[in-house]
């Protein structure tokens, strides 16, 4: 089979990996508009099932991804300068760039071919030189957009500013810190990725970014602001911007998957607010199914509506819940009168998917700890 990818992130060159290795005989080029050491971004997480996925997909790049990988099972939760931890969650984490260059060279080493430096407008004659390809390129899409009265996409752009920084502060678990200012309630997603920096996403909503005037601000004098802001957590260090800068989370769906030999996959196809850290996971997840479905059907029209149907109820799901935390996020300040353990359990439980029963197998001395403070409020109600 002749294959174009356009896009070579996580997704595109996952599914090239994949595909060649079930077939040597595969002519498989990604067109990548970058070159191969320009990223952006810090960090990815994976989760212990995620990682679990990829080493029965790929024994080779998940070896070199995991080999010096940060792995913690906490989640630490930081509200009125007290921490909470809560414990039984596996994730690590790797740096983004480490992650393209595991997949190049995997690419390379397969003889998948990969054209960088190559800005793909014109989709119709690539579209025509191949039996299948791949749109792999990310939330802005040209190829979702080219085929857009096909695929029915559907935008929703949130309200939430945010910016993603690193940071030589090390945040050993993912860190959710809450800190009030003039301005308004900033929330900060951070945790290491190796061992010397951590992710660190800020995040507010409208009324406290307009507040902060980030709109007048340079660069420095946002990272001037926010290490301000975050200063009893980031002991000093700077935030480091890679051309770091404010955007709205944009949710991306799409009513179909595929149109003629066209399909669509990873952040191109759908998008899960980053707090529930999947984006990375869910693209080379959608690689593994997709690769898969080539295995059991007889051509490429079989293959992608196999692929959509049994993919689209699992992102469904994962939206859903990843919905429930983006709007847990949009409306922290709501949040900002409980006490640091009742912040932790609502977080905990934000996306619906982990109730006290689960928290209770994770953790059972955090949730031992939340009944505890539960009941002391209830006496002194009582007692009132
Ligand atoms: C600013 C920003 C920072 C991020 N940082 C992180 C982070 O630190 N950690 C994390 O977990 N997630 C991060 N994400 C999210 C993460 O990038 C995605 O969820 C994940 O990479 C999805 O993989 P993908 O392969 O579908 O898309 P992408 O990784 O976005 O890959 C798409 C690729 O397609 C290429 N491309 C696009 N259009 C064309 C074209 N017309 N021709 C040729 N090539 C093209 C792009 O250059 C890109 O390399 C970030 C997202 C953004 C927008």
């Amino acid at each position: 089979m002749k294959i174009n990818v356009i896009g070579g992130g996580p997704a595109g060159m996952y599914f090239a990996i994949l595909m060649k290795k079930a077939d040597a005989a595969h002519e498989i080029t990604i067109y990548e508009r970058n070159g191969p050491d320009d990223t952006f971004g810090w960090g990815v997480v994976f989760s212990g099932k995620t990682l679990a996925n990829l080493r029965e997909a790929d024994e080779a790049s998940h070896s070199e991804i995991t080999r010096d990988f940060e792995a913690w099972d906490n989640v630490d939760v930081v509200h009125r300068n007290e921490k909470i931890s809560i414990h039984g969650n596996s994730f690590s984490g790797i740096a983004r760039i480490r992650l393209l260059k595991i997949l190049q060279r995997r690419c390379e080493e397969l003889g998948v071919k990969i054209n960088f430096r190559t800005e793909i407008s014109d989709l119709n004659s690539l579209r025509q030189r191949c039996d299948l390809l791949v749109g792999a390129d990310g939330v802005n899409s040209t190829v979702r957009q080219a085929f857009a009265d096909n695929f029915k996409p559907n935008l929703n752009v949130r309200p939430n500013k945010y910016i993603w920084y690193g940071t030589d502060q090390l945040f050993h678990g993912l860190t959710l810190t809450f800190r009030g200012q003039q301005a308004g309630i900033f929330a900060a997603h951070s945790y290491k990725f190796n061992q010397t920096n951590s992710t660190f996403i800020v995040e507010c909503d409208p009324q406290t970014w307009s507040n902060a005037s980030f709109d007048r601000l340079s660069d420095e004098q946002t990272r001037g602001f926010l290490a301000d802001v975050f200063a009893d957590d980031l002991n000093g260090n700077p935030l480091l911007s890679n051309n770091s800068k404010w955007i709205n989370f944009a949710l991306v769906k799409n009513a179909i998957w595929h149109y003629q030999n066209v399909v669509l996959l990873g952040d191109a196809l759908h998008t899960a607010h980053f707090s529930i850290g999947s984006g990375t996971k869910l693209a080379m997840e959608d690689a593994i199914t997709l690769k898969q479905s080539f295995d059991e059907a007889p051509d490429v029209g079989a293959a992608l509506r196999q692929w959509e149907k049994v993919r689209k109820p699992v992102i469904e799901d994962y939206q859903e819940a990843a919905y429930e935390s983006m709007v847990w996020f949009e409306n922290a300040r709501e949040y900002m009168h409980l006490s640091p353990i009742e912040l932790a359990y609502s977080l905990m439980t934000r996306s619906g998917r982990v109730d006290e029963e689960e928290l209770k197998k994770r953790d059972p001395k955090f949730v031992a700890r939340y009944e505890a403070q539960l009941s002391s409020v209830d006496y002194a109600d009582l007692a009132d």
